[in-house]
């Protein structure tokens, strides 16, 4: 990395202070995110450069299983998590699987990770998740319209479909923190489920529906219409990679890319799960890693579902959606680098067989993305920590589509210095220090 100035070492009062009124903003990284916060931004006056080698919503946020969930008031590393770790070792295919090769570099992620499985954090981690969880159709709704984008977004309920006892009995301490927060849902018997949903076979023995989940038609348009929408506010889409931000004493100067310099006076950090080594740059060093992704999408899959579950068994996430049934969903921890492993999208085909008989698999494209994921389950969502008129956003795991809005929203009264719709410090980027 180019090394103009070091960082400002102002103080916390200084750093937090907010975006000057019409700055000029580069947000980096136009995932979902980045393209939210983008459009959110540009509505408040700012210009904006969402600068991003490729087009908006081309990494995790194009081949997700669209969902959104307010439920998702569980983090992912629940009481039990170290009990767990021989079986992520042992099979490859688990619906939650850790790669050998990736365990020496995983390591300080994971004993995060399992350290923050134990009740006393478990507790105060699903607060914070819930704080967002509530606001995120709201915050939904008031993006898809200034984005024009109301169409993309269905509010049908979810299904969450169980098997097994063994599977029943493992969500019991999700589905206790969604009862404690509030969280609306309720159990189907079979016949009603069959009747909610008569493309599923027999093998469901338990179900819920969640009636205030809802589900994306097309994430990726989805992003490119606030993409859009922020450039008929003013702001513009700039095709670049960006290696570094220089500095000065009032923050930002500009973003380095592989362009050149592109002057900036502020900053937001939304690079996904690449995001680590700018963050560390802007002030914050945070054990970002990826839990990579598997999809599969049948363009014609020869039933019609008409909501979308998840599969308690498989890790299976299933959505209908504008072009085909997509098959989403398994946690990978492997890393960046390692190359995609066709046999765990085929798993989820298997369970989507299984669950949904006459199901056709013809012409089926199969893909794998890298979510952001923080070992505590809580995205990174605050102003740098040492550098003025820096915001970071991203770590958003399994929840970047729920909660990009509500994000976005945040990271407006943050950089604005309005009230914070929600407390912001559990989302601190000075959290890991
Ligand atoms: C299989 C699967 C299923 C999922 N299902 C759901 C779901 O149902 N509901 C839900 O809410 N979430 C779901 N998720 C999670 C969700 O997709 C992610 O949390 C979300 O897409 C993350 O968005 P992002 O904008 O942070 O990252 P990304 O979409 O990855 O965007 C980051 C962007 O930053 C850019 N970038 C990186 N480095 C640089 C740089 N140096 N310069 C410029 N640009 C840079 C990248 O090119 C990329 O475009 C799922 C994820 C997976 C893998």
């Amino acid at each position: 990395m180019n090394n103009p100035t070091r960082p400002h070492d102002g103080t916390a009062a200084l750093s937090a202070s907010p975006f000057p009124a019409g700055a000029r903003v580069a947000v980096i990284g136009a995932g979902v995110v980045g393209s939210a916060i983008a459009l959110r931004l540009a509505a408040e006056g700012y210009r904006i450069s969402l600068i991003d080698p490729r087009p908006p919503g081309s990494e995790c946020s194009f081949g997700n299983a669209g969902q959104i969930m307010p439920y998702a008031v569980a983090p992912i590393a629940l009481p039990g998590a170290l009990g767990r770790l021989p079986g992520w070792l042992a099979d490859p295919l688990a619906p939650f699987a850790i790669r050998w090769s990736y365990l020496p570099q995983l390591a300080p992620w994971l004993a995060r990770f399992i350290a923050a499985s134990v009740p006393e954090r478990v507790e105060p981690i699903s607060l914070a998740l819930a704080a967002l969880c509530a606001q995120a159709l709201p915050s939904l709704d008031s993006l898809l319209t200034m984005a024009g984008a109301d169409d993309l977004l269905v509010r049908r309920g979810l299904l969450y479909l169980f098997e097994s006892e063994a599977a029943w009995q493992n969500a019991s301490s999700e589905i206790e923190l969604m009862r404690r927060h509030g969280v609306r849902f309720e159990a189907l018997e079979p016949d009603s489920l069959r009747q909610v949903e008569p493309a599923l076979g027999p093998g469901v023995t338990r179900s819920l529906l969640m009636p205030d989940n809802g589900h994306l038609l097309d994430p990726q348009a989805l992003v490119a219409r606030l993409a859009a929408a922020m450039v008929t506010r003013g702001g513009e889409i700039v095709m670049d990679e960006v290696h570094d931000v220089i500095l000065g004493p009032d923050g930002p100067r500009a973003v380095l890319t592989d362009q050149g310099e592109r002057p900036c006076d502020a900053v937001v950090l939304a690079a996904g799960a690449r995001a680590r080594g700018l963050a560390a740059r802007l002030g914050a060093d945070v054990p970002l890693d990826t839990e990579r992704g598997y999809h599969v999408m049948l363009a014609a899959p020869g039933i019609d579902l008409r909501m979308p579950f998840v599969s308690g068994d498989g890790g299976l996430h299933a959505t209908p959606m504008a072009h085909g049934l997509r098959l989403a969903g398994t946690v990978e921890l492997g890393g960046l680098e390692a190359p995609p492993n066709p046999a765990r999208a085929d798993r989820l085909l298997e369970v989507g067989r299984r669950l949904l008989p006459g199901l056709c698999e013809a012409g089926a494209t199969r893909w794998m993305g890298f979510r952001p994921s923080m070992p505590d389950s809580l995205p990174v969502i605050g102003l740098s920590p040492t550098v003025p008129r820096t915001a970071l956003a991203f770590g958003h795991g399994h929840l970047g589509m729920t909660l990009s809005a509500v994000t976005a929203h945040l990271v407006a009264d943050l950089v604005t210095g309005r009230p914070p719709m929600v407390d912001p410090t559990p989302y601190g980027p000075g959290r890991f220090a």
